[in-house]
């Protein structure tokens, strides 16, 4: 082995409060039926491939120069779809745009947290916000949930209110368990809030509720509402997520995004997607039938699965989830172990990927 390879991560001069840590680790396995991170798995139609391999054509002339450093055709676009799809108003004055709502929220928490500061979150819910408080150093303050997984918003307020932290995520539908907060619940904590409020709507598109969105005229000050288009438009591969929230807040993540994020090919490719918005998102309608059936299957197998709003299913009992999470694999299935003791998840796929799923489901140990 050379010298290079030997190195080791405690040789490395690495900030103390990183070590001992685990990346994020969604094992990427390559198995039939991959139903473990929540894409979409209808694939995108012809005509979008056209028009993105077109599109990413034309830039590629241009590939000399940077990219529009404020991606402002794209977020004049995204503005646009958001307003049609939550009927209020915004401009791409309200809208900011990075690779995945990922890197969002990480602008996010370095323009609102970091050294000294917190964030607050209700668990279980997506493992990405502690890692990304741990990564800006904010302190993670966790909350719990009710037993049944929903958020109990009068005690949530409370501890908002009593925690004091400088940043709340609400993640509506939350990951994994799939319920969203009902519309009216979500003000009891924005009041509470001394600091920012993000609600994370990264699966908004599958649920009945209206977006927070339309709370954003009465808290300007505090809410932002993050948006992807890797679940609902079919876009994981593409890396594109967004927000909606007052300009000033856009202002206030100019001064921690790095110059030119969001590639020429990004922005090609996820403007030329958006102009096939109806057609991506006529699968929705389709998944959350699909969703309902395999929520109906697994009940009539004897499991239960927590309600969803979503495109995955949070279900158990498991007597040891990693084993049966195993048996799962082992037949073909790929599935999710998300920590959450006796429970696995499954991501809604096609009805013949389901069928597989339940197939599967009949013979794991449980
Ligand atoms: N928020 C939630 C709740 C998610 O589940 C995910 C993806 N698993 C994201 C944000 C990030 O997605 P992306 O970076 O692909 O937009």
């Amino acid at each position: 082995m050379s010298a290079v390879d030997a190195v080791t991560l405690d040789q490395l001069p690495l900030r103390e409060d990183l070590r001992g840590r685990s990346p994020y680790g969604a094992p990427q396995l390559d198995v039939p039926v991959r139903l473990n991170t929540n894409e979409n798995p209808y694939p995108p139609p012809p005509e979008l491939v056209a028009d993105v391999a077109e599109a990413v054509r034309e830039v590629a002339a241009e590939l000399h120069r940077y990219p529009d450093r404020d991606a402002l055709r794209l977020r004049d676009e995204l503005a646009a779809y958001l307003s049609v799809a939550t009927r209020v108003a915004l401009t791409e004055r309200n809208v900011w745009a990075a690779n995945g709502s990922n890197e969002v929220l990480q602008q996010i928490l370095q323009a609102f947290g970091g050294p000294g500061r917190s964030a607050l979150g209700f668990e279980p819910s997506y493992s990405m916000h502690p890692i990304i408080a741990a990564g800006t150093r904010t302190d993670w303050v966790p909350a719990p949930r009710r037993e049944d997984f929903t958020l109990d918003t009068d005690a949530a307020a409370r501890i908002v209110a009593e925690r004091a932290p400088d940043v709340v995520f609400l993640t509506s539908p939350n990951n994994p368990t799939g319920g969203s907060i009902p519309h009216g619940e979500l003000e009891a904590v924005l009041r509470a809030a001394p600091g920012i409020v993000v609600v994370d709507e990264a699966y908004a598109e599958f649920s009945a509720q209206p977006s927070a969105v339309t709370l954003l005229e009465e808290y300007p000050a505090k809410l932002i509402v993050s948006r992807t288009m890797s679940k609902a438009f079919a876009f994981a591969g593409g890396r594109l997520g967004y927000l909606a929230a007052a300009p000033a807040v856009v202002d206030a993540l100019q001064l921690v995004r790095l110059p030119y994020h969001l590639s020429s090919l990004t922005q090609a490719a996820a403007r030329a997607a958006l102009r096939h918005a109806d057609q991506t998102l006529a699968s929705v309608a389709k998944l959350a039938a699909e969703r309902d059936r395999v929520v109906d299957e697994l009940r009539g197998l004897g499991f239960s699965p927590v309600p969803s709003d979503a495109n995955f299913i949070l279900f158990g009992r498991f007597t040891d989830a990693k084993a049966s999470w195993q048996a799962y694999v082992d037949s073909g299935v790929l599935i999710r172990d998300v920590g959450v003791e006796g429970h696995l998840r499954v991501t809604v796929g096609t009805p013949e990927e389901n069928d597989a799923f339940l197939r599967a489901s009949k013979e794991v140990p449980r």
